[in-house]
């Protein structure tokens, strides 16, 4: 830290993502990413959004946000689109948070939350999971306070049905209710249609995950009109050019070719069915997944244990350190021949280990 660094900011602790190394070829199954590469239309999208770039991209984003409006059912006034969705995630934290609207969210959850609550010295409330990692939704109902919930959850992979969001929304009229629904598309309900109902509610969303375009940074935000208005004053006051002209046309091209990407997330949600059993015969406690990842532990090797050692044969997961996660891993769900891989290797780690003993 520098002499110079403000000391609002001293005890800040930043997000920490996924490790990227580049030492040698991986298989990546830490982040979440798609292993399936953009469609057609996206690259081509790409290529002649290039030979513009000397242009400022677009301030309205009209192109990207006129196509989520038509494929969800919505007005483009109920549209942003951002810089990935952590970014839609930190401008709702900037225009509804602050010392006197604090935000709760689950003990258990995305490790951006605490991060943007400490970043804006927004006071938060973490709500512990029960037991089984499952999120009691009593516990938010009439909580008046604004809640942020990822829908499915990440890292457990567990899913909230539609009907018990809704009561949280119904039940905290007068805050708003954000679910981050980054992994829906791999088999939760979305909380799109309650958007109609309750103008508390803000959904967002991402093209990282079921849409392949985690480098390209692509995140959208919906809710009511006034809603989405604060959010883009908030847009407006740190970057107008937030979202760049191959990111908007590549988004734009990806909407057009949603069965390529439907039938990719099907073949995720196969692959993760076949994955889950296969580590449940080696004797692993798996969770019920809605998204492209599994949360698993073992009884017979420690979650760092088994990160530390899949790393080694050029496999990488990820770990967590909090301590009531500690004994798990979150796998993110591969192609299918990465997973036959994953699995060698962790049936090839539990022989060598019980042969130590
Ligand atoms: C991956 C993820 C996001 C955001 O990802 P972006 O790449 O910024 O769109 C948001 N919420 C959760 C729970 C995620 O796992």
């Amino acid at each position: 830290m520098s002499r110079f660094f403000s000391s609002k900011l001293a005890s800040l602790t930043p997000y920490t993502p996924g490790e990227q190394p580049k030492d040698m070829q991986y298989i990546k199954l830490n982040t979440n990413e798609s292993p399936f590469p953009p469609s057609a239309g996206v690259i081509e999208a790409v290529t002649d959004q290039g030979s513009r770039l000397q242009l400022y991209s677009d301030p309205e984003c009209t192109a990207i946000r006129s196509a989520l409006a038509k494929q969800y059912g919505l007005s483009t006034s109920q549209v942003i689109a951002t810089n990935g969705s952590d970014e839609v995630l930190n401008f709702a934290f900037m225009a509804f948070c602050d010392d006197t609207h604090p935000i709760a969210f689950a003990d258990i959850t995305y490790g951006f939350y605490p991060v943007f609550a400490q970043l804006h010295r927004i006071p938060y409330q973490e709500i512990p999971l029960k037991e089984d990692f499952t999120l009691d939704y009593h516990d938010y109902c009439s909580l008046h306070k604004n809640i942020v919930i990822a829908n499915p959850n990440a890292p457990t992979g567990l899913a909230l049905p539609l009907w018990q969001i809704e009561e949280i929304l119904r039940s905290n009229p007068d805050h708003v209710v954000i679910i981050d629904e980054a992994y829906v598309d791999f088999g939760a309900e979305s909380a799109v249609s309650l958007l109609s109902k309750y103008d508390n509610l803000l959904v967002t969303g991402t093209f990282s995950k079921s849409r392949s375009l985690a480098g390209a940074r692509l995140g959208f935000g919906f809710g009511s009109p006034a809603l989405i208005s604060d959010l883009h004053t908030i847009r407006y006051s740190t970057n107008p050019y937030n979202v760049n002209r191959m990111t908007e046309f590549a988004g734009v091209a990806a909407l057009g070719e949603q069965a390529y990407y439907d039938a990719n997330a099907q073949e995720i949600i196969r692959v993760r069915g076949e994955v889950k059993t296969a580590l449940e015969h080696l004797g692993f406690t798996v969770l019920d997944s809605k998204t492209n990842f599994l949360f698993a532990k073992s009884d017979r090797i420690g979650g760092e244990e088994l990160y530390l050692a899949l790393k080694k044969r050029g496999v990488l997961i990820r770990h967590f350190s909090k301590s009531r996660i500690k004994d798990y891993n979150r796998i993110t769900v591969g192609t299918q021949a990465q997973m036959e891989a994953f699995l060698a290797a962790v049936s090839q780690i539990l022989t060598q280990k019980g042969s130590n003993l």
